[in-house]
């Protein structure tokens, strides 16, 4: 539930097993906003360069280079009332957003022939757009499940209404996805793990920073609400609101550290259903509560064994009307955003106000096109990409894979801390990491998905389902290694350790207001090459990332040495970003942002190689007086342009396992030696950091 106005679907489940580009919530919902300047603005000679008007020239860039890169944009930007954070993901969504209305109205307004996407995108958008229908409906669209869970009398009653919201994507109690197996990735495993949290991580309920506290007491009076709703006195809710939060924080107890889930050995625990139950969880018999599911495993993976134990004494010692509003909590805020106002502004209330600073809710048909995103994106993905990524685009980024594969070779090749036998096995595995740019070669079908115009809340019911049936059904088959996890209007990326592969959407390669054939190389390298392709490519290779083999199973392909050796340059960069304190009191965890760390610092050393091959590089001719190489650093800090409000930056910092924006420049580039000479950084100036303090791992 990090994601503000979305509900959580299967696809965005399985994506934390992938290693993104960005924050992964930002994706889908928040870039959003009702107005935007463009990144260039030409209206004065000395700017006419996209890059120069950009930059805040009066900051000196071994004092701060992310604002002297994005200041002067940052400064013409601020935050909108809308939004919690805003960039240059927001302005590419912006245009995104323009043509998506377009169609979707379109498609609204002309008769369509039944199960065409025409018609889904038609009445999915006219249904979602009917505030009156919505209003009059309100809670309503709910009743059927709430009426499930009045009926709740036991432990078990309670078990049977959680097994039954999975399929519509509410996730009480725990986790559940049907995923590639980690040690064998060429088959499909039920995964279980720990969950069913309404804060966005277990730190929100047990750290003592007086600004998290907040957050907890804000929360406890937004479930209040929200249980008042349903027809009790003040009192009634407040104390069935704090009932719940007591057993959220015993779940959250007993839940794993962010950084102890990056440890894909000790989060991987096979057994048999009958051994979960036994061993684990008496109450629930996994064998046949799967088996509603049509699911009939030999074994099933569990990431956290402790937590499936304290789960079971939880669900004994909480008295059942204290797991009832739990439950009902759980399912109002999933679906808030598709209810009435009341509902939505109850949720928007605490989700986006208190937790990320956003001052006003977003216009309701940008929250609509997000919502489709999630009920149904691909179809609007093979719409985007015929429009904006050409097959000239795709071609100058696949390329580009090439390039950064040539250049991560060359790098491994010269390693002199790694032995001979591992760095065989890692350019086995670098030349087998498999590209997917742009778009799927061959689109998900949707032709089984019912959208209809009797509620929006149905509709993303239907949606959910058809999401969950999708994801039960690949269990026993043969992993479709071509599928894709993002659609390609997203603004992000992943590398997918299973797959060994990077997933590279179309949208991730605009520069907004620049046509792409006008973007420099020497930008193109630094936003795309590194920042992207460089960053994606690493992740098979980072602490996390560097323990699946080249066709994605879990094994130790190191030696001893060599994986001691690369454990001591990972510290340095662990402790480099430990030190940095972006709020008071609130650092970066160096140890959750470790993998993203050292992927951003690959990203940059392999994509300045790969420039160094180009024209551009060695001719070495300046533009709007900037040379090749300080272009390619402004390049990657481009890719970074953006602001967070403090809310925002403190959810981040707590709960995402990427380091804020601003650090995920200053961090990497201080090791580079490049940036030293490019930008005359001196010792003494903030950037500096003294040679022995420089991570070297690539
Ligand atoms: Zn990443």
């Amino acid at each position: 539930m990090s994601d503000p106005d979305a509900l959580k679907s299967p696809s965005l489940a399985t994506k934390t097993m992938m290693l993104s580009r960005k924050l992964l919530s930002m994706s889908a919902v928040t870039l959003t906003a009702a107005c935007s300047t463009p990144v260039t603005t030409t209206n004065s000679p000395a700017q006419t360069d996209f890059l120069a008007a950009n930059m805040d020239p009066s900051v000196n860039p071994g004092q701060d280079f992310f604002t002297y890169a994005n200041g002067g944009w940052l400064k013409r930007n601020p935050i909108p009332n809308t939004e919690s954070a805003w960039g240059i993901g927001n302005v590419v969504r912006e245009q995104l957003y323009l043509n998506l209305r377009s169609i979707n109205e379109q498609s609204a307004a002309s008769p369509a022939a039944p199960g065409s996407d025409a018609q889904k995108i038609g009445d999915f958008w006219a249904t979602a757009m009917d505030t009156a229908k919505a209003e009059r409906l309100g809670i309503h669209p709910l009743d059927g499940e709430l009426a499930r869970i009045a009926a709740i009398r036991n432990v078990n009653d309670a078990l049977d209404v959680a097994f039954a919201q999975n399929p519509i994507q509410v996730g009480p109690f725990f986790s559940f996805y049907v995923y590639q197996d980690e040690r064998k990735s060429d088959m499909m495993s039920v995964h279980l793990s720990q969950g069913g949290l309404g804060l966005p991580d277990r730190d929100f309920y047990v750290n003592p920073d007086t600004g998290v506290a907040h957050i907890r007491d804000e929360y406890v009076a937004h479930m209040a609400r929200t249980l008042k709703e349903l027809g009790r006195d003040d009192a009634a809710s407040k104390t069935a609101a704090a009932n719940v939060m007591a057993f959220e924080t015993a779940l959250a107890k007993a839940s794993r550290k962010l950084e102890d889930l990056r440890d894909p050995v000790a989060n991987y625990n096979k057994m048999t259903p009958a051994q979960l139950t036994s061993k684990y969880t008496p109450s629930i018999n996994w064998a046949d509560r799967l088996a509603v599911w049509n699911l009939h495993p030999d074994s099933v993976v569990v990431g956290q064994p402790e937590f499936f134990t304290a789960l079971e004494s939880l669900l004994h010692s909480t008295p059942v009307p204290v797991l009832q509003d739990y439950l009902r909590f759980q399912l109002i805020t999933s679906y808030a955003p598709y209810l009435g106002n009341a509902q939505y502004n109850e949720r928007f209330s605490f989700y986006n106000r208190v937790l990320n600073g956003q001052k006003e809710p977003r216009l309701r048909w940008k929250r609509v096109l997000d919502a489709e995103g999630d009920a149904m994106g691909m179809v609007l993905g093979r719409i985007f990409v015929k429009e904006y990524f050409g097959p000239v685009a795709k071609k100058r980024y696949a390329d580009m894979v090439e390039a950064i594969r040539t250049a991560y070779r060359d790098r491994i090749n010269q390693l002199d801390w790694m032995s001979d036998s591992t760095k065989a096995r890692a350019l086995q595995k670098l030349a087998a990491v498999y590209p997917k740019v742009g778009y799927p070669d061959k689109w998900k079908d949707f032709s089984t998905l019912v959208v209809a115009r009797n509620s929006y809340a149905e509709n993303m019911m239907n949606a959910a389902r058809w999401g969950f049936n999708d994801m039960i059904s690949k269990f026993g088959k043969p992993v479709d290694r071509a599928e894709w996890g993002m659609t390609p209007q997203t603004y992000n990326a992943y590398y997918n350790p299973s797959n060994n592969e990077i997933v590279l959407p179309a949208a991730i390669f605009t520069v907004p207001g620049v046509p792409d054939a006008q973007v420099d190389d020497a930008v193109a390298y630094g936003y795309a090459a590194a920042g992207t392709i460089g960053h994606e490519i690493t992740h098979g290779f980072d602490d996390e990332g560097r323990q699946f083999d080249a066709v994605g199973n879990l094994t130790d392909w190191w030696t001893t040495r060599d994986a001691t050796k690369f454990q001591a340059r990972a510290d340095v960069m662990a402790r480099q970003f430990d030190a940095y304190e972006p709020m008071p009191g609130l650092h970066i965890n160096g140890k959750a942002s470790l993998g993203e760390n050292i992927a951003d610092y690959g990203g940059v050393l392999l994509g300045l190689d790969a420039f160094k091959k180009t024209d551009q590089y060695k001719e070495g001719k300046p533009i709007g007086g900037l040379t090749p190489v300080q272009r390619y650093f402004l390049g990657y800090a481009l890719g970074w342009m953006s602001q967070q409000r403090d809310e925002s930056l403190r959810r981040g910092l707590l709960s995402d396992v990427h380091a804020p924006a601003k650090w995920r420049v200053l961090g990497p580039l201080a090791n580079i030696p490049e940036f030293y000479a490019a930008f005359g950084v001196q010792p003494g100036q903030p950037m500096y950091r003294p040679d022995s303090l420089r991570v070297r791992i690539w």
